[in-house]
């Protein structure tokens, strides 16, 4: 029956769905981390204190008719409330054309909805706070068994094992070598979720993909001088992002087109 609902319907109003969890991320990571209850007060202007209206909250729109500042005391918001919203948004509706409408989109929009807020308090705190992992390993100890991933549940076990256990080598290697934290027990928490939800392969291409990503990003940001040597890098956002690489590479048939390109020219 799901299956009759037009997209011209869906996609509208699972962008507008979308955008306001987005909106809801941007309470959780800027209080979350501080301690701060994520339901009161109502979200107001760090300058001047005044609450904002409801029909100042509307997400994205609201920020665009106010050209990102406060109505009152036109002091400027941070245009990450803006981005955090568009690319809650946008997950949401690409999701559902990868997955259509069931469990599997669910379950793996459940996922981005936990990796949204993590990427963003790593950030700007270096830690993934253990609410987000408890809540990622119950939805998994509950959807797993149930065949609510198109892996089985003893997939998504090695796969947690793998993807974990090679961050946390990787974390001793690191340590050893560079006599600092390279990869935290945050991160080796958090690829007990990325492996339980991505099954051993996907594991695999997710973990190569991140590190394939950390590190031209650390050679921008070290070419173009934005950070030297000896700066702290979260390692919380690769780890998403190439989770989210992996995911979002996946044909509609199951295949992922990395892993195909990969054995056409290896074999
Ligand atoms: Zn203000």
């Amino acid at each position: 029956m799901i299956e009759l609902i037009p997209n011209y319907f869906m996609i509208p109003f699972l962008f507008i769905l979308g955008s306001i969890f987005g909106s809801f991320f941007n309470v959780v990571i800027y209080r979350l981390p501080n301690n701060n209850s994520i339901i009161w007060p109502a979200s107001h202007c760090l300058n001047c204190k005044t609450s904002i209206k409801y029909k100042d909250n509307i997400p994205i729109l609201s920020y665009l008719l106010l050209g990102g500042k406060c109505r009152l005391c036109e002091s400027p918001f941070s245009s990450r409330y803006l981005l955090v919203e568009i690319l809650t948004a946008v997950m949401t509706v690409c999701f559902y054309i990868i997955f259509g409408l069931n469990i599997n989109f669910v379950m793996y929009l459940f996922l981005i909805y936990l990796l949204i807020p993590i990427t963003f308090i790593d950030i700007d705190h270096f830690i993934i706070p253990n609410e987000f992992i408890l809540l990622g390993l119950l939805v998994l100890f509950i959807g797993l068994p149930l065949d609510f991933l198109p892996i089985s549940w003893e997939q998504g076990l090695y796969g947690a094992l793998i993807f974990s256990g090679f961050l946390f080598f990787i974390g001793l290697i690191g340590q050893f070598i560079l006599k600092k934290e390279s990869i935290g027990f945050g991160d080796v928490k958090l690829g007990l979720i990325l492996g339980g939800y991505l099954g051993v392969e996907y594991s695999i291409l997710a973990l190569y993909l991140s590190f394939a990503i950390s590190a031209i990003m650390v050679f921008i940001l070290l070419g173009s001088n934005i950070i030297d040597r000896k700066a702290k890098i979260p390692f919380g956002p690769y780890l998403a992002g190439g989770t989210l690489s992996a995911i979002l590479t996946t044909l509609p048939n199951g295949d992922n087109i990395i892993i195909n390109w990969y054995y056409q020219t290896m074999f």
